[in-house]
Parts: structure tokens; C-alpha cells; sequence
């Protein structure tokens, strides 16, 4: 048995733990997959660059209505998914590498971290104790118990953008965020893309206004199979692939080449034993933590997707720091009252299908049904002067605002620039400005994209 001073559970935001504070403590980080975790190796930082690949394709795909001859021919795969992961991969070496090389004070076990009681845990033939435990494993890809599916064999996120060669026809199983983003990748580079949805939108989650929007765009560029399930997969001899599908009690059949499976992500809590450890979760089985990331464990704690539905890089990094700072302090022997509480109040959002969706805040149903009352502004870009440039017509900021106190409630922005546009409302929410404020004093560039959510605000 080996007894740390700090065990951190997993690579990806756990591997922010380690500041300064800890230099001169006796730490270790376990890691049973690729250093790093999901976020850059396998989540947003690798899909946000095909994501802006197949941006530029669908660009010029047509660019008619400006005027100009432009088409979209071909991609070089193998080319793209190299220059990704050329940048990528080095870096998941490179952060391994130094954690493992040069930090005297760190050691790296590479293996399945599994708690064997609250503050034990095995890593293959070791057992590891600490004064304080970390457990940042992340969540994992949720793959639905289709018959048939796993013989048929099928890609997720983790695997689809390291694929050899594009599949003609692709099936993608989900409407969320992450089949929206890759299903623009691999539609705007010429597969041909189908979705199946159990319900009729996509991003269900959004304000209404945005995911009617969405799906009405996405069915015009798309197949889009909806309120539909799947009762078997089957793959003939020839290596086609067969759905069997259900919909309103009629059956039907499609046929296809490949299917990516994007029906959600649940965490990796049951995976590392946190029931053995004591450890509370949910009735979804996140981890559950106090503001201070504390879990019920005394001396365990907890951040990242293993203990939120939110799932979100940004505020898995703002956990991180929270629990950093509150080890540290902890650790030090300092008393409660040093301890920070995080701030999760308003935590944004980002879609980079094509239209790109962002948002912060509550939706206008959220608010009617807190009875809060409010005012609703939708201010289209096409109504500005760079929406004219941009010849838009399907674009639209949506804000909804107190009536009496004149502070924005929420802010829904679907279009070319979605999540920079949005990052000044967050700000102003954050510090408190009313819509007036945030409209008239300051100056907003003419004739700016920035205009439409001053234009927005305006009108509230
Ligand atoms: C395709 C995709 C696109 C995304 N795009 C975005 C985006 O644009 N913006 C955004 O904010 N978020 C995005 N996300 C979500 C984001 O990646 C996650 O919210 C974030 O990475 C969570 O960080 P984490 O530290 O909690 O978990 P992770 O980064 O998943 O880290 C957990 C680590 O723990 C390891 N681990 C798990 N179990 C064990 C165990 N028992 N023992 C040892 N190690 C273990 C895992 O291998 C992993 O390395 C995306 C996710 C996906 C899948």
C-alpha cells in the first residue's frame, strides 16, 4: 500500500488539480486511457477542427447567392484527420510525459483506478491511499441496447474522427449536440447522412424558438427519420448494413454503411467503484458533490462530468480550480472558512453544428412556468447591416428579460458566430447590468455582427 498526500482519479480536468500548492506534496494521478482526457483527445477540441473544416466546405458548396461559382469537390480525409491529430496526439504525449518526467513530487499509475474502501483504491496489483482523493473520471459514451447493434458494430465520438476512410452513407443515432456537430462534419464533407431521432427536434433542450429553427434547417440539408426507434440491425454478406425501424406502429427498413452512435454519455462514478467507497450519486448516477466539491466521503471529492449532467469543459474547469484551491486548503490545514464555493448560476453553452446555436440562461418556457414575468425580444440578423452583407435569412438572437428589474433572464443566439456573440451578454448577466445598460452605454462597431445584440437588447 502507498500513501499519498493527494490521489487524483482520471486526466482531463483532474490533471488541473496539481497547481503550485501542491509542489510540495507527495501526489499521484491515475489514468486508464490517453492522458488528457476526453475533451482534448476525443471531445471538443478535435471536433471543433473538422467542425470548422466542414464549415469552409459547406461555404463552398454554394456560395451563390453572392454572386459567386464556387463548389465544394472533395475532401482529403486521411490528410485532414492527420493535421488534427498531428496537433493533438503530441500533446496528450507531451502532458504525460512531463507529468511523468519531470515532476520529482508526481507519480503516474497507468491503469483502472477502482476504490477498494472510502479512501483506498486499486490500480491493477497496487493500493493506493491518500489524505485526499480527486475523482475526476469523466463520463462515458451511452450506447442504447439496440438488437443487433453491437454484432453490426457501430462508431461513437471516441472513434468515428480517427476512421480510415469516409463512409458513402452514415446513419447517426441521436439529435443532441454532439450528432449535430459531427453530423455536419461528415454531411458537409459528402457523406450522406441520415439521422434517427426518437423525438421530433433536434437539441430538445434548447429555448423552443432555437431547436424548431435548428430542426428546421437540418431537415432541409439532411435525412431526418424522427419520432422513430430501431428494433434490429443486421449486416448482409455484402457488408451493407439494414435498420430496422418503428414509427407510429409502421415498420420500415433503411440501409446504410456506417452508424454513429450519439445517444448521450452517463458517468464514469459506478466504473470507479463509488458505491464500494460510500460515495452518494444521484438517481442518474452523477457524484454528488457540495459546492465546495466535497463529496459525503471525508477527504474524497469530486468535479467534471462524473458529477453533472452539464457535461461542459468550461465549467468542468472552473470545478477544477474550486477543488484545487479548496485541497490546497485543506491540506494546509487552514479551517473551512477558506474554503470557495463554486458559482454554477450561469453557465453558457455552445453547439457548432451549422448554424451554430449558444446560449446562457433560462428559456422562455423556463420563465413562463417560474411565473416570472418578462419581455422577449427576437431580433434577426437579416435586420441588421451585416446580416445584409451575410444575405441571412435564417439567423436570430432571442433575449428574455425581467419586466421590472430589466436584467436579462436568458440569451439564445442561433447563427454564424453564435458563441463569441453571446460571450458579452454572459458578461453583462455576470456583472449585473440591466438591458439598458448593456444596449446604450457603450458604443457597439458599425456596421458589426455585434449590432444584432445591441439591436436585440433595444428592443426589450
Ligand atoms: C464529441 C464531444 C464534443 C464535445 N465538445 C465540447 C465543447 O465543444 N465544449 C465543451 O465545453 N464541452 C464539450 N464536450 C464535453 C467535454 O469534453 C467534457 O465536459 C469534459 O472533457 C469533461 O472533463 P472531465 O475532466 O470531467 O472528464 P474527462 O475529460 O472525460 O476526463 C476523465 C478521465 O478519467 C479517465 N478515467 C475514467 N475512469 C477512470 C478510472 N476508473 N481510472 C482511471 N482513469 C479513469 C478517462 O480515461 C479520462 O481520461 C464534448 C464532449 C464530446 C464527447
Amino acid at each position: 500500500m502507498t500513501h499519498f498526500d493527494l490521489l487524483v482519479l482520471g486526466t482531463g480536468s483532474g490533471n488541473s488539480i496539481l497547481t503550485s500548492d501542491f509542489d510540495d506534496k507527495r501526489v499521484a494521478i491515475v489514468e486508464k486511457g490517453v492522458f488528457g482526457g476526453t475533451c482534448l483527445n476525443v471531445g471538443c477540441i478535435p471536433s471543433k477542427m473538422f467542425v470548422y473544416t466542414a464549415d469552409r466546405a459547406l461555404a463552398a458548396a454554394d456560395s451563390s447567392k453572392y454572386g459567386l461559382d464556387t463548389s465544394y469537390n472533395s475532401v482529403d480525409w486521411p490528410a485532414l484527420r492527420d493535421r488534427v491529430f498531428g496537433r493533438i496526439d503530441p500533446i496528450a504525449a507531451g502532458g504525460e510525459k512531463y507529468r511523468t518526467e519531470e515532476c520529482d513530487n508526481v507519480t503516474v499509475y497507468k491503469g483502472v483506478a477502482t476504490f477498494i474502501g472510502p479512501n483506498e483504491v486499486a490500480v491493477g496489483d497496487e493500493t493506493l491511499t491518500a489524505d485526499n482523493i480527486v475523482v475526476a473520471t469523466g463520463a462515458r459514451v451511452f450506447v442504447p441496447p439496440v438488437p443487433g447493434l453491437a454484432d453490426v458494430g457501430f462508431h461513437t465520438s471516441d472513434t468515428v474522427m480517427r476512421i480510415d476512410e469516409l463512409p458513402k452513407r452514415m446513419v447517426v443515432l441521436g439529435a443532441g449536440y454532439i450528432a449535430s456537430e459531427l453530423g455536419h462534419v461528415f454531411g458537409s464533407l459528402g457523406v450522406e447522412v441520415t439521422f434517427i431521432n426518437r423525438s421530433a427536434k433536434f437539441l430538445r433542450n434548447e429555448d423552443n424558438d432555437i431547436s424548431d429553427r435548428f430542426t428546421e434547417v437540418y431537415s432541409r440539408r439532411f435525412n431526418l427519420v424522427s419520432n422513430t426507434t430501431i428494433s434490429n440491425v443486421s449486416r448482409d454478406a455484402s457488408g451493407e448494413i439494414t435498420l430496422d425501424l418503428v414509427s407510429a406502429g409502421a415498420t420500415s427498413q433503411l440501409t446504410t454503411d456506417m452508424i454513429l452512435v450519439t445517444t448521450g454519455r452517463v458517468p464514469n462514478a459506478d466504473t470507479v467503484g463509488a458505491a464500494t467507497a460510500g460515495i452518494a450519486v444521484d438517481e442518474a448516477g452523477y457524484i454528488v458533490t457540495d459546492a465546495y466539491g466535497r463529496t459525503n466521503v471525508d477527504g474524497v471529492w469530486a468535479l467534471g462530468d462524473v458529477t453533472t449532467a452539464l457535461q461542459l469543459k468550461h465549467s468542468a474547469n472552473h470545478e477544477a480550480r474550486v477543488v484545487a484551491h479548496n485541497v490546497a486548503a485543506v491540506a494546509s490545514g487552514v479551517g473551512d472558512d477558506a474554503l470557495v464555493a463554486r458559482d454554477l448560476s450561469l453557465v453558457p453553452h455552445a453547439v457548432f453544428g451549422n448554424p451554430q446555436v449558444a446560449a446562457v440562461g433560462m428559456t422562455e418556457q423556463a420563465a413562463v412556468d417560474a411565473g416570472i414575468p418578462h419581455l422577449v425580444k427576437v431580433q434577426n440578423y437579416g435586420d441588421t447591416a451585416y446580416g445584409w452583407a451575410m444575405e441571412d435569412a435564417e439567423s436570430f438572437v432571442k433575449l428574455i428579460a425581467h419586466s421590472e428589474t430589466r436584467l436579462l433572464l436568458g440569451a439564445h443566439i442561433i447563427g454564424p458566430q453564435a458563441s463569441t456573440l453571446i460571450q458579452q451578454l454572459i458578461q453583462g448577466m455576470k456583472f449585473g447590468q440591466t438591458v439598458d445598460e448593456m444596449a446604450r452605454d457603450q458604443m457597439y462597431i458599425h456596421p458589426a455582427l455585434s449590432e444584432v445584440v445591441e439591436n436585440a437588447l433595444l428592443g426589450l
